[in-house]
């Protein structure tokens, strides 16, 4: 495997920002793949179907549904300046870190500009570079809210992604 060998760092599920969220325990290098993002395969009938689901489109004839307690990966949250990027040989899609990642810093990826557009842009993103402050432009919000904040991440509101060199999420139609 090589490159696509998921490595033994110690991450952590955790609120975050914007719901849960995945931080690094430990420094990570630039490089380094972190986590694949696994589920079960999603037949064409279901593609179409808003189920609340975590699906990946991973490629041009596979989806898969990430809502399984093996995978972590589905914690994971978008960011428009992400640390790392979904990769998808063959199929698979694996989370890379695409610079070296302090220990407590949270993993992201770019979910991509479908799934963005449909399901992010309208709520307003509320990723660090969006969000520095953790406050949607013009609404000041406590500085504590962030540890409290409300999930807007559209979990489950159907993402896919094309594997094709660099992964991203595709909104599914409801
Ligand atoms: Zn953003």
């Amino acid at each position: 495997m090589g490159k696509y060998a998921v490595g033994d760092f110690k991450l952590r599920v955790r609120r975050s920002r914007t719901g849960k969220g995945v931080f690094a325990c430990e420094d990570i290098p630039k490089g380094a793949c972190i986590a694949e993002y696994t589920g079960r395969e999603v037949s064409d009938d279901e593609k179409g179907l808003d189920r609340g689901k975590f699906l990946f489109w991973v490629s041009k004839k596979r989806t898969i549904d990430g809502n399984i307690p093996q995978n972590r990966a589905r914690y994971i949250n978008h960011s428009c300046r992400p640390n790392c990027d979904a990769e998808g040989p063959n199929g698979r899609v694996f989370i890379m870190a695409r610079r070296g990642i302090k220990a407590g810093e949270e993993i992201t990826y770019n979910y991509g500009k479908e799934y963005f557009d449909q399901f992010i842009k309208p709520k307003g993103c509320k990723c660090l570079k969006c969000e520095p402050n953790g406050s949607p432009n013009g609404k000041a919000k406590p500085a504590r809210a962030n540890g409290k904040a409300k999930s807007n991440r559209p979990n489950g509101k159907g993402m896919s992604a094309r594997a094709n060199g660099k992964a991203k999420r595709r909104a599914t139609r409801a």
